[in-house]
């Protein structure tokens, strides 16, 4: 690049029209240098350069160009880099990779996201960036954006929205190759609309989002993407079919092919159909043939273990905005509407985008361990000869991008302690032992300047919130006393969906009030979160908070902010001491605002669900309540509470303030230690450098190499339909006709004297993995297995031994041998097995065929 040719004002303009300043600080630095008004204003440096008088002018100064040079030199390196983690380990994999959601949180200047679920398609955009892999973006420009949020006298959430323009944002439009503005039509019910797209740059990450904002279209369909989750049912499909099948026409258009699919929640789940009906019209293919073709490049992640909260949308609004397109289908209507069916009530249908997703995708995953176990639960009926517990439903924890989560103090830190390297071992464990010999003096330094950040952003937006509902002067000053950098602070801000608990700490006033009035160990805490605009449940528990934080009690020690935002979060994530989070186990599928808190050397404080019930390693941080599931809401609520408050006085409050004897105030030594091990124990694995290699790794890879496979070679399909056509013919037939040991000293179980058994005793199977198989001790045993298959190909299924050593619970599986041609349709399947000791064992009998990207993915399955 002929960077010493480029004038300052052009390199000005690169970082401001690359989100990759979302994540470096010093160009948020440098634009507020430029304009410090309009900057501590909207954080935005396109407006900045828009807004600034004579910038020309200003910008005739040179330290200021050196400074601009030097960041535009690191943006150029980093756009540059050839020894990226992808181009590392996947040379020759092709992409790109095309992830759709709805929502995307890349920084609080561009309002298109309403909470975690946002924030983690954000850092996933930005860590694959870093990490080099080739990835395009699809999601939806909200013109208003999600509501900003007040919080009126009396406690009541007030929604209003703004109007972002896309010429003020780090946008460009996208074009054709003439550099016309793209525009394309898109049927939606009954009509045809304009659909036009502004494209970010996220690093080397490349975000679309798509806007029915065209003036050729009805003034209600200008509005159809202005809101995220706004509006009613019909807003919300037509929104879903601009994103799914809107996205792959623009991508089409732009003449981006991608290798695989990644569909993020069921949201954006009728991108499969768009693609479908190209694969059936370019391929000449049958529906069926398409789908399979289309299923074996793609992802689908869920993120929610709340039944209700899975997107499903009525049969006549399917009807209305899909009858048309599965017409031209050649497959009956009852056809399509199975592939998402759930009968929530007897005498009401509707079409579930989760199932649909999993009808559509071949690759699955929930996004924590635990999350991973309850989507194989809620999801099994899509599976059901399966074990859940063996579902084809996988997981990949969430994580964090680092580097826009992490304080620039903490970043300058590290840059002075582990060396200026360290955004090259975001995922390397071992790296990160090193922080732990940072000195403790450097750590506290570093907090309380985080911490006297977060409480000046808590009073002016206090200040300013009071202001405007009116409060007297003396109200508005007093809160310049609220919170110091002594006093122990806990952070609780997330979305107030009522699952959350947000109010569950005002359990028992009496002694919330005692905690936070006791002079020797004062703790306060700091709310924030928006209810969606529907959710009257949640905007109740933030007229509750408000109401609390009025109390003369509790005035000063319980804040509430309004209007949570990327913003806040920033503040409150690297400035609390404790972060709190206590949800209704188990229904937070992962939760990423904890993750935000170890690298800025605070500590969690949580309910043992989502990623912290795999990171709490008992020093790290605190539990609230045990791993234990409850019948009753009422009890949970309760047990959880009282253990909060437990832990709060007789763990975390001695222990921050352990020094205090010895006349230091503040945060003790020990805490300090607390906090390092806290983050290095947690920086690796729960960052979305970790996470997106996981996906990388083992779903986005295998879902390019399935793609490629699959696109070359179109027998693969119809073997797939065959075996699956003849599976489906013959299941109800197949049985085990015998079960036979021999061998030294077998004792053969009385389950098995029997070598005959009607078929339909074996149709049950199991809702987990059980062994009641009887114990036997042998050295070699030799076991022989015979089934009626029926019309079915051997190699049509496996039949398979499941053993469980009963002294260290160790399960394995040895697959049968087939011992010869069928007779009368029955295949012999011998296994010699060496058993020392007392093992429980099972045979069962599955579908397979030798292309399956998991081995239960036919769904047939029978136990003996
Ligand atoms: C990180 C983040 C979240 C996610 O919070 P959870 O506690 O995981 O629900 C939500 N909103 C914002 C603005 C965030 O930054």
């Amino acid at each position: 690049m002929r960077e010493t040719s480029m004038t300052t004002l052009s390199q000005l303009n690169d970082l401001a029209y690359n989100y990759w300043w979302s994540w470096n600080q010093d160009v948020w630095n440098l634009f507020s240098s430029i304009n410090k008004e309009v900057w501590a204003e909207t954080r935005n440096p396109v407006l900045v350069l828009k807004n600034t008088k004579d910038l020309e002018a200003s910008l005739n100064n040179e330290d200021l160009k050196k400074k601009v040079g030097d960041l535009h030199s690191r943006l150029v390196t980093y756009l540059n880099r050839k020894d990226t983690w992808f181009a590392k380990n996947f040379a020759n994999t092709k992409g790109p990779i095309a992830y759709f959601s709805a929502e995307y949180g890349i920084h609080e200047a561009l309002p298109i996201y309403s909470g975690g679920l946002g924030v983690l398609s954000g850092d996933h955009v930005k860590s694959a960036s870093d990490l080099g892999i080739p990835m395009v973006f699809v999601g939806l420009f909200y013109s208003n954006g999600y509501f900003t949020q007040r919080i009126n006298e009396d406690g009541k959430q007030l929604d209003l929205y703004g109007k972002f323009q896309p010429e003020n944002l780090s946008l460009t439009p996208v074009t054709t190759k003439n550099g016309e503005a793209l525009v394309f039509d898109l049927e939606l019910a009954e009509r045809t609309i304009k659909v036009q797209a502004h494209k970010a740059m996220v690093g080397s990450s490349e975000l679309y989002l798509l806007d029915s904002n065209h003036p050729a279209n009805s003034e209600a369909d200008r509005l159809l993407t202005a809101k995220l989750y706004g509006g009613d049912r019909e807003m919300r499909i037509s929104q879903e079919v601009i994103l799914g099948i809107g996205g792959v026409k623009l991508l089409k258009a732009l003449g981006i092919e991608p290798a695989a699919f990644h569909m993020n929640e069921g949201h954006s789940g009728f991108f499969q159909l768009e693609r479908i009906k190209n694969a059936m019209k370019e391929r000449s293919m049958t529906f069926d043939e398409a789908k399979i073709l289309c299923a074996s490049n793609c992802l689908f992640t869920t993120h929610t273990p709340v039944p209700a909260g899975n997107e499903a949308f009525s049969l006549p609004l399917m009807h209305k905005h899909f009858f048309k397109m599965i017409k031209g289908f050649n497959i009956s209507w009852e056809r399509f509407v199975e592939l998402g069916i759930v009968p929530e009530k007897s005498d009401y249908k509707y079409f579930s985008l989760t199932v649909f997703a999993i009808n559509v995708a071949r690759f699955y995953n929930g996004v924590s361990e635990l999350h991973g176990k309850i989507a194989q639960k809620m999801w099994r009926d899509q599976w059901p000869q399966v074990p859940e517990v063996e579902n084809p439903m996988s997981h990949i924890t969430n994580g964090v991008h680092v580097q826009t989560w992490m304080a620039l103090d903490v970043k300058n830190l590290l840059n002075e302690t582990v060396g200026t390297k360290w955004e090259d071992e975001l995922a390397n464990h071992d790296f990160w032992k090193k922080a732990g010999d940072i000195s403790n003096s450097e750590i506290r330094e570093t907090k309380v300047a985080l911490k006297a950040k977060m409480i000046s952003l808590v009073r002016a937006q206090l200040k300013k919130q009071l202001k405007e509902n009116n409060e007297s002067q003396k109200e508005i000053d007093a809160v310049d006393t609220y919170l110091d950098d002594k006093t122990l602070v806990i952070g609780f801000a997330r979305r107030f969906a009522t699952y959350k608990r947000a109010t569950l700490i005002f359990k028992d006033l009496k002694k919330l009030e005692a905690l936070v009035n006791n002079p020797e160990r004062p703790v306060a805490f700091v709310f924030s979160g928006k209810a969606h605009p529907q959710d009257v449940p949640g905007q109740k528990y933030i007229e509750e908070i408000y109401k609390f934080s009025r109390m003369p009690s509790l005035k000063g020690k319980v804040i509430i902010l309004e209007n949570y935002d990327m913003n806040i979060s920033r503040h409150l994530v690297s400035g609390s001491d404790v972060w709190l989070n206590n949800p209704r186990r188990p229904m937070e599928a992962s939760g990423t605002s904890g993750q935000k808190v170890p690298i800025n050397f605070g500590l969690n404080f949580s309910v043992l669900d989502g990623w912290w019930r795999e990171a709490f390693d008992g020093n790290n941080g605190w539990a609230i309540g045990e791993e234990k599931d409850f019948a009753n809401d009422e009890i949970q609520d309760y047990e959880d509470a009282m253990d909060f408050y437990k832990t709060l006085e007789q763990t975390i409050l001695p222990l921050y303030y352990a020094d205090k004897a010895k006349g230091e105030n503040g945060s003790s030594a020990a805490w300090i230690e607390k906090t390092k091990i806290s983050f290095v124990t947690n920086i690796s694995r729960y960052s979305t450098h970790r996470m997106v290699q996981d996906y990388m790794t083992k779903f986005y890879a295998p879902a390019i190499a399935y793609g490629d496979k699959y696109k070359n070679n179109g027998d693969l399909i119809k073997t797939y339909l065959d075996n699956r056509r003849a599976l489906k013919m013959n299941w109800k037939a197949m049985y085990f006709t015998y079960v036979h040991f021999d061998g030294n000293h077998v004792e053969v179980p009385s389950q098995f004297d029997k070598s005959w058994k009607s078929p339909l005793h074996h149709v049950e199977y199991p809702a987990e993995v059980t062994f009641p198989g009887r114990v036997f001790e042998t050295n070699e045993a030799h076991i022989h297995v015979g089934t009626y298959l029926g019309d079915l190909k051997p190699e049509s299924v496996v039949v398979e031994a499941v053993i469980c050593d009963l002294k260290t619970d160790e399960v394995k599986t040895e697959k049968l041998r087939l011992k010869g041609p069928l007779e009368d349709g029955v295949g012999h399947f011998e296994l010699k097995f060496k058993a020392n000791d007392s093992k429980k064992i099972r045979f069962r009998i599955y579908g397979h065929d030798n292309f399956l990207v998991h081995p239960f993915e036919y769904g047939y399955m029978m136990w003996y």
